[in-house]
């Protein structure tokens, strides 16, 4: 199955925080395909903070959808991220954008993921990696990307 996997960090370097994240999804149930460049956002809704570093991967694996997302938990954990505020500071985020075109819904998991279709620092690096991908119903990146404002996010 192919999925694509938003990453973000705003503490304790966060270049390597992303770079170790990457290194750990790739293991005997997945491979990393390709990786966006490196981008720099604001925090959402104007949260005291650093500023994030955002990166979008495209991975093939045998995991399924919620078996990915223990990956990314333990990926996670292994990072020391703690859990405070509900979007606040964190050494590392994964979540997952999208499991092939599979659309779930339950306790643990939204595929697409609810929040990406709003979030420039998600949908600018899949459009790097991926410019013809579509969202199941929900439609084109290209569609997707116009109805947003891309300003706060730079490539680095
Ligand atoms: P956020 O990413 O919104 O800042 P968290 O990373 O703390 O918040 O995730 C909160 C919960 O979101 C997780 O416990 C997980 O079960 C759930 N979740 C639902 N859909 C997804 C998804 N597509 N990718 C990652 N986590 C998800
Ligand atoms: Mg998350």
């Amino acid at each position: 199955m192919l999925a694509y996997i938003g990453l973000g960090s705003n503490l304790k370097d966060p270049k390597a925080q992303i770079k170790r994240a990457l290194a750990s999804l790739s293991n005997n149930k997945a491979e990393l395909i390709s990786v966006s460049s490196f981008y720099e956002s604001k925090p959402l809704l104007e949260i005291p903070g650093p500023n994030y570093l955002n990166a979008v991967c495209k991975i093939e694996t045998k995991l399924s959808a919620i078996d990915l997302l223990d990956l990314c938990q333990e990926i996670e954990e292994s990072q020391q991220r703690v859990r405070e505020v509900k979007w606040g500071s964190r050494t590392i985020d994964l979540d997952i954008l999208l499991y092939g075109e599979q659309v779930i819904s339950n306790k643990r998991l939204s595929i697409p993921h609810p929040e990406a279709i709003n979030r420039a620092f998600v949908l600018v690096p899949l459009f790097e990696i991926e410019p013809n991908i579509k969202f199941p119903l929900l439609g084109s990146i290209k569609d997707l990307l116009e109805r947003i404002n891309k300003l706060d996010v730079n490539k680095l």
